[in-house]
């Protein structure tokens, strides 16, 4: 047997150990050369040695999977100690282990390790046989079981000690435990030990009778056992390998599968941080969009320039406060529907940028009046509202109003400009009863209009009176639009009357409105509604033609009437339409009426709100021919200081002041200041609602030149016209002599003294 040459895990134990067995060895020798018999070399041992030496280094037999070889020089060394007792062996063994040692190592320590070990043990064999059996040279003559169980106790004790020593070496050198490295890699070698031992037995036995000749003999049955021997541990080996072979598969399958296992642990690993990678940039975009959301949201709720509540929002929270209110009694709340009053000059005049920051400033403003759990919106435009929650009463609302009134009061800085601005507030309340947030604006809307109309920064509660005018104004403007289609208008005219001599001059054309239903509606009930749904510029362009056409057919009736003219009403709408004089003047074209007898009146209001574009556009339709005059004089606040920019030829003195002539003296005087300011500045004087002998008596002293009114005759149809002007017209036979006459005084106030037909209106 010969020690594993292995890379020692502890190599200064191994080493130690190594020499304790090499001194063992030593000891051995020297006690066994001491005790025991010298033996009797003779040529036969020599022949044996050499035959051991040659053999056993020829065929050694690796053992598989343990790193130990076998040789048949065990069976060697139990011969010579059958044939030549103790020492002979011992010296046998020691030589034996030099060789082989020297076969697997040129460490010395190795060498002498392995010899000192074959020493030890083969020593230890041989005083333990020769204890218990006697001289073992002797053994082969002693009766067969003796010799049996002595050779049978020689194998197995060789067989521990030797297979002993080295475990220990290995187990030291491996660091495995003793025990299990025995059984491993030593187990199994007692069977050589036995079977060399047996060998030994049979050829000791006979090489006496048979002498050498056994060698031949037995030389060919060693060699058939040892390749047969060979062969089977070949088989063992290759199975062995085959077993490593599936070994290492199986390994290299563990390796694999354990890789594999790895990568998709990796791979998962992989997954998942890319999953989480997904799931952090999802939740990014989740968040972002949510984010955009409220984006979103927000925009959706509030005005983009003054940042305050919009439309949807406010109705959003009527809503919320009309379910409140039905479910409380006590609880009230109102609504403030706010305009700026003329929010549009400051547009037109200091442009959309100042309006802009107006409104900013009045968002901010308004801001300031409410309370906390009030909110303020901008409903569009130079509209806002603002609900009032949970009010006491009524006067919380108005007083509301006021404070908002008065905090407008002072000027808006505006980018250097100061800016006075007022709001005309309308406000409904709760306890109208609502159901729906809509409702309650339009109300609120409606009392606006209503405080609108009232004049500027006023302020009024809605009542359902309101509502109910609300809903015949829209009545009213649906059946208007189909007015003209339906041709449902009509003009009336009303002559006007030289004061000076009596004779028709001329007329002026009235609207009427034949409504299907209601019968004659009054200018003053649709004409408002006509300018503020814009329906004034086709209705004004019908009566101007109509009226045209009808001067062109009187002046054609008779050369008596060639002087007449026709006064047409024009419109502050129709005064900003920029193609009106063309309009004029193709009219005129297509009527043949001469310019110089058309009139057109404008009421002195609508030349004072646009006073630089009435003044350029009454130049333009003065240098038409047309006459121009100004209506309702002395009603609209004009300043006298600039009327001379406008080349007006005519004065209407408004109705309420011809009416007032004789009820007080300062009536009459305002009369005479008109009558003295248009004499001044070259122009004629026209005294609307002539009603009375008295007032026509006035009027004439005071050498105003024309008249109108139902003294003359009321505003008729073209047909009753037409029958009265071919009967040649004049007051003079009726009127005017005993007006001559300064004596005549009417006995009481006169119901108009003509009729001109039995129709008026
Ligand atoms: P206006 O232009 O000042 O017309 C005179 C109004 O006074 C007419 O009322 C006429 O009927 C009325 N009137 C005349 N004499 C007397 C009188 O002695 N006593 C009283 N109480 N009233 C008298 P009407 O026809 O109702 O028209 C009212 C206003 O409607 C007009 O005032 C004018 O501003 C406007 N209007 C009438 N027709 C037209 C039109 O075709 N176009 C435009 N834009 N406005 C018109
Ligand atoms: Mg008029
Ligand atoms: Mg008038």
């Amino acid at each position: 047997m010969q020690a594993a040459a292995q890379i020692p895990n502890q190599p200064r134990l191994l080493d130690t150990y190594r020499w304790v067995i090499v001194a063992a060895g030593a000891v051995a020798l020297m006690l066994s050369t001491a005790w025991l018999p010298a033996p009797k070399f003779d040529w036969r041992l020599l022949i044996l040695t050499g035959v051991m030496m040659f053999v056993s280094a020829r065929f050694s037999v690796q053992i598989p999977r343990v790193n130990t070889n076998i040789t048949i020089s065990d069976a060697f060394i139990f011969l010579v100690l059958l044939l030549y007792g103790g020492v002979a062996g011992i010296l046998l063994a020691a030589v034996e282990g030099l060789f082989s040692g020297l076969r697997i190592s040129k460490r010395p320590i190795t060498v002498a390790f392995n010899s000192a070990m074959m020493l030890a043990s083969t020593s230890l064999t041989v005083m333990v046989v020769r204890l218990f059996f006697g001289s073992i040279a002797d053994l082969r003559f002693q009766d067969l079981s003796h010799f049996g169980v002595a050779v049978g106790t020689m194998a197995l004790v060789q067989y521990f000690s030797n297979s002993g020593i080295c475990a220990v070496g290995l187990a030291i050198k491996t660091g495995e435990p003793i025990w299990r490295t025995w059984q491993t890699h030593y187990l199994w070698t007692s069977i050589t030990y036995l079977a060399g031992a047996g060998l030994a037995a049979v050829v000791s036995n006979s090489i006496d009778k048979m002498g050498l000749a056994i060698l031949f003999v037995g030389a060919p049955i060693i060699v058939i056992v040892y390749f047969t021997y060979n062969k089977y541990l070949n088989e063992i080996k290759s199975t062995a390998a085959l077993a490593e072979q599936a070994e290492r598969e199986r390994a290299e399958a563990e390796r694999a599968r354990a890789e594999a296992e790895r990568e998709r642990a990796e791979q998962a690993e992989r997954h998942v941080e890319e999953l989480n990678r997904h799931l952090a940039e999802q939740e990014r975009i989740s968040v972002q969009l949510q984010e955009s959301k409220d984006h979103f949201r927000h925009a959706a709720f509030h005005d983009a320039l003054t940042h305050l509540p919009n439309r949807a929002l406010l109705t959003e929270n009527l809503k919320f406060v009309i379910e409140r209110a039905k479910n409380h009694e006590d609880y009230q709340f109102a609504v403030l529907f706010l305009d700026l009053d003329r929010f549009k000059n400051v547009n037109d005049s200091l442009g959309h940028s100042i309006g802009d920051q107006l409104l900013i400033a009045m968002a901010r403003r308004l801001e300031s009046c409410i309370r906390e759990a009030d909110i303020v919106a901008r409903l569009g435009g130079d509209e806002f509202a603002i609900l009032l929650d949970g009010i006491p009463n009524v006067a919380e609302a108005t007083n509301m109003a006021r404070r908002i009134q008065e905090k407008l009061a002072s000027p808006f800085n505006l980018s250097g400009h100061e800016v006075f601005t007022t709001t005309s507030i309308g406000i409904a309340l709760s306890s109208t009863g609502y159901d729906h947030p809509e409702n309650m604006l339009r109300d609120a809307d409606t009392a606006m209009y209503r405080a609108k109309a009232q004049g500027k920064a006023c302020y009024e509660v809605f009542d359902k009176g309101m509502h109910t005018h609300a809903v015949y104004l829209l009545q009213m403007e649906n059946d208007l639009r189909r007015a003209l289609d339906r041709e449902e208008f009509c003009v009336y005219y009303q002559p006007i009357v030289s004061l000076e001599n009596g004779q028709l001059a001329g007329f002026e054309a009235l609207i009427r409105w034949q409504h299907p239903e209601r019968g004659f509606v009054n200018p003053s009930d649709f004409i408002p509604l006509a300018e503020d749904t814009g329906l004034i510029i086709p209705i004004g362009l019908w009566i101007l033609k109509k009226a045209c056409q009808q001067l062109c057919q009187w002046q054609w009736q008779s050369t008596a009437n060639r002087h007449l003219f026709m006064s047409v009403n024009l419109s502050s709408k129709q005064v900003v339409q920029p193609d009106l004089v063309a309009q004029i003047r193709d009219v005129l074209e297509e009527t043949h009426v001469e310019a110089k007898h058309l009139k057109l009146e404008i009421t002195e209001s609508c030349v004072m709100e646009n006073a630089d574009m009435a003044a350029r556009l009454l130049k333009r339709l003065k240098a038409l021919g047309v006459q121009l005059s100004i209506d309702d004089f002395g009603t609209g606040y004009s300043s006298l200081g600039y009327l001379h920019r406008f080349p007006v030829n005519t004065l209407k003195i408004d109705r309420s002041f011809v009416g007032r002539i004789g009820e007080a003296a300062e009536n009459i005087e305002i009369v005479r200041t008109i009558v003295s300011l248009a004499e001044n500045m070259g122009m004629e004087v026209v005294a609307e609602g002539v009603e009375t002998l008295s007032q026509l008596s006035q009027l004439r002293k005071l050498s105003c030149q024309y008249g109108q009114g139902y003294l003359f005759s009321r505003p008729v149809d073209a047909g009753s016209v037409t029958a009265w002007i071919s009967r040649k017209p004049h007051w003079q036979a009726d009127l005017f002599p005993t007006l001559m006459n300064e004596q005549y005084m009417p006995a009481k106030p006169a119901a108009p003294v003509i009729q001109l037909v039995g129709a008026s209106a």
